[in-house]
């Protein structure tokens, strides 16, 4: 299946690790929108579209985050820690709605988003540059390119000060 556009809108939260909002079209017939590029620990990748995991109470039944603390109907206590755990024992609070179903496909789906998320970078620094519209409300993040080219500055640095770490750490290793 192939991607025949991909839309990328950057942000540029310093809290956060969010890095673009991506509306991704597949066959020139089916799109999937809010996907992600986040700032790794090895670089930039892709998470696929995702919900909170709700479960009920057992007081109301009611919906709740799996993280909540109190029922948001009727304030019954909740325990945070009920969320199920994956196999690293990591809880799984998130669900994918959309995703591919195999290790080849994520590659080739991830490798072109992050190809469209540096092309877009680039031509966020010319001077007469306008956002792509995604049509929903993840175009309320606009981003300053200013902003982004400094972010992208102290993410390198950061990268090259990670990498200096890890020679530091495999020279005394070895
Ligand atoms: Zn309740």
């Amino acid at each position: 299946m192939d991607v025949t556009e991909i839309r990328v809108k950057l942000v540029d939260h310093r809290q956060e690790r969010l890095l673009a909002f991506c509306t991704v079209t597949f066959e020139q017939a089916f799109v999937v929108r809010d996907v992600k590029i986040i700032d790794g620990p090895r670089g930039p990748f892709v998470a696929m579209p995702s919900r909170k995991v709700m479960d009920r109470c057992s007081r109301c039944g009611s919906k709740n985050h799996l993280r909540a603390s109190h029922c948001n109907e009727c304030g019954q206590r909740l325990d945070p820690n009920r969320a199920p755990t994956d196999a690293r024992g990591r809880p799984r609070l998130h669900v994918d709605v959309a995703h591919p179903i195999n290790q080849a496909c994520r590659d080739a789906i991830e490798k072109q988003i992050l190809v469209a998320y540096e092309a877009e970078l680039e031509r966020s620094q010319q001077p007469d540059y306008v956002a792509p519209t995604l049509g929903d409300d993840n175009d309320e993040f606009g981003a300053d390119p200013s902003v982004l080219l400094e972010r992208r500055r102290e993410r390198a640095a950061t990268a090259q000060k990670q990498r200096g770490q890890d020679g530091m750490s495999e020279l005394q290793a070895g």
